[in-house]
């Protein structure tokens, strides 16, 4: 079983974050809290969150602040509340580190580490901008490392390639910044608490994971 885990995982988008964390969750045996899968467990279960997040998800909004704390207080209070887990997405802007907060002391749980994991900027964009994929038959590409062989058609079936909307150069970048700017208060924050394990996220995913065993 290992020690109990309580890791938050923050990293860019395309940082391989996800990965990671189901990684983690395997090798330690953790509860792996992504709140995507949350609000749709929510959702499903009809519980007094999902109630309310129901027609949002539906129209394919944004689900505030305040109701995505809510589940998430939900979910630890549940008679299987997680006690090891690793946390994918979740707190992301300071107003959710603070209901978090309240959540752990409530159900008398430390964190255990804020593990970052740190790609350059230039590394995401090369590697998301690269992404294409096939409206036909869905496969996926990459145009380095993953190439078609013949240019902008697809091995399978033909057809001609595409970029998604948030794969392009400028929805990249501007998503980076949002990154940015909302991790920089979090990880203030949790430095104070020396809670900070920062990781470099380029190379392999098994590289990637050792380097995080090692901190851990
Ligand atoms: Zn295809």
């Amino acid at each position: 079983m290992g020690p109990a885990m309580r890791l938050i995982l923050i990293g860019p988008p395309g940082g391989g974050k996800g990965t990671q964390a189901k990684l983690l969750r395997k090798k330690f045996n953790l509860c792996h809290i992504a709140t995507g899968d949350l609000l749709r467990e929510a959702v499903k279960l009809d519980t007094p969150a999902g109630r309310l997040a129901r027609p949002l998800v539906a129209q394919g909004g944004l689900v505030p602040d305040d109701l995505v704390n809510e589940m998430i207080a939900e979910r630890f209070r549940r008679d299987d509340r997680p006690e090891r887990f690793v946390m994918d997405g979740y707190p992301r802007t300071l107003a959710q580190v603070a209901a978090f907060e309240q959540v752990l002391r409530q159900q008398y749980l430390d964190l255990t580490a804020v593990l970052l994991i740190s790609v350059d900027d230039e590394e995401i964009v090369q590697r998301l901008s690269g992404r294409r994929y096939c409206p036909k038959c869905q496969a996926t590409y990459h145009i380095r490392h993953k190439p078609p062989r013949i240019a902008d058609r697809c091995d399978e079936c033909g057809a001609a390639l595409v970029q998604r909307e948030d794969d392009m150069e400028a929805t990249v970048r501007r998503r980076l910044a949002v990154y940015h700017r909302n991790t920089a208060d979090l990880l203030d924050h949790y430095r104070r608490q020396n809670l900070v394990r920062e990781v470099d996220g380029s190379g392999a995913i098994e590289t990637v994971f050792s380097r995080i065993e090692n901190v851990l």
